[in-house]
């Protein structure tokens, strides 16, 4: 099974969007150790994401569980697989060499042109020469590693600037995605200028396809890519299921916004996990009551139960700012399609069939 590690509350950044309430509280090696055969105990394949606050605060306990796991996957033949997000600041060599060895998936949430304006260091330092240094080097021994922006309302004017930029970096593959929650707030005005950086972004998105470039962007792509495959319906959120996360102390949520939040403890480490509850949760996650006869409603990404709840209070009811989303990227996303589809139809089912 696959479960996120929290292995720190605490962050040395100070991001405007930050949805952690950051306190000094780090997971323990007993804690760790019973997660690991937590992820071994179900399914064949054992994956692990390692997650926080910042995951790199604690490195000797990722070093541990990527041994730990390795040898479990030598005795039991079962897979192996582990990520990590990660602000990227503590990034280093002997740690890449590392996560290299263990083919860890890293992605490096960096929001480009925006960096300074979000993500500053605790003290509020800016952080983007640090974290251009670091994405190159990351870049240098993981080239597919993934930038993860996240674009509140301040960074929006630089939307467009931001996936120039990554892809000038040498980034391969990005993904964009729109802050949410008690922190952050979403007017007209910024919606309207969104439409306009999305347009832009996908004109770049154009000019790269034409030079042959298979830069990818996920909040476009993705919609492009859907259209024509169809969403899968196993892609679709249900809470705990695909991904399950666990708190320094041990506790498993079905979520990350769900931490916390006594109603939905799902277990933890030690005692195992509340399959009745899971699968009560499971069955509870389908298409929004609102959202019923949208013609949309195939393409939407209405079902993420951590973002309704983060932005409504409901994990079933999805708030006026992301139907306003998710109708603009649409839009706009259909009309690259068929764009590139007119330039090269063999490239285009290539890159997205
Ligand atoms: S790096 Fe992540 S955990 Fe740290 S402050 Fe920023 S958003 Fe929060
Ligand atoms: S576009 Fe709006 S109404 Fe339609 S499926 Fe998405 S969230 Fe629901």
């Amino acid at each position: 099974m696959n479960l996120t590690l929290h292995l720190t509350d605490n962050c040395n950044l100070d991001c405007s969007y930050c949805i952690r309430e950051k306190c000094p509280k780090d997971m323990t090696e007993d804690v760790l150790f019973r997660a690991c055969d937590l992820a071994f105990s179900k399914g064949t394949k054992a994956g692990l994401c390692f997650f926080g606050g910042e995951p790199l605060l604690k490195k000797d306990l990722i070093y541990k569980a990527l041994d730990y796991c390795e040898e479990k996957s030598q005795k039991t033949g079962m897979l192996f697989d582990c990520k990590m997000t990660t602000n990227g600041t503590l990034l280093d060599e002997a740690f890449l060499e590392r996560a290299r060895s263990a083919n860890m998936g890293i992605g490096l949430s960096f929001d480009g042109k925006a960096q300074d304006i979000c993500r500053v260091f605790v003290g509020g330092q800016p952080t983007s020469s640090v974290l251009e240094q670091k994405a190159k080097l990351l870049l240098s021994y993981m080239p597919d590693s993934v930038a993860l922006a996240t674009i509140a309302p301040q960074a929006v004017p630089y939307y467009a600037e931001s996936v120039r930029y990554l892809h000038d970096l040498g980034f391969k593959r990005v993904s964009f995605v729109i802050a949410y929650g008690k922190k952050v707030s979403w007017t007209d005005s910024d919606l309207d200028l969104l439409r306009t950086q999305l347009e832009l972004t996908a004109e770049y998105l154009k000019e790269l396809f034409i030079k042959k470039d298979d830069f990818y962007m996920s909040a476009i792509g993705a919609k492009i890519r859907d259209c024509i495959r169809g969403k899968n319906p196993a892609e679709r959120c249900h809470l705990g299921v695909r991904q399950m996360p666990v708190t320094p102390s041990g506790d498993l949520y079905p979520c990350t916004s769900f931490i916390g939040d006594e109603h939905y403890l799902l277990g933890n480490v030690f005692d195992g996990i509340n399959d009745a509850k899971v699968m009560e949760l499971a069955k509870r996650s389908s298409v929004p009551m609102t959202c019923a006869g949208c013609d949309l409603v195939k393409r939407c990404t209405n079902s993420c139960g951590c973002a309704n709840r983060m932005n409504t209070g409901d994990e079933n009811l999805v708030s006026p700012l992301q139907c306003t989303y998710e109708r603009m990227l649409i839009e706009i996303s259909d009309k690259l399609g068929e764009e590139l589809y007119q330039i090269d139809p063999e490239r285009f089912t290539k890159q997205f069939a």
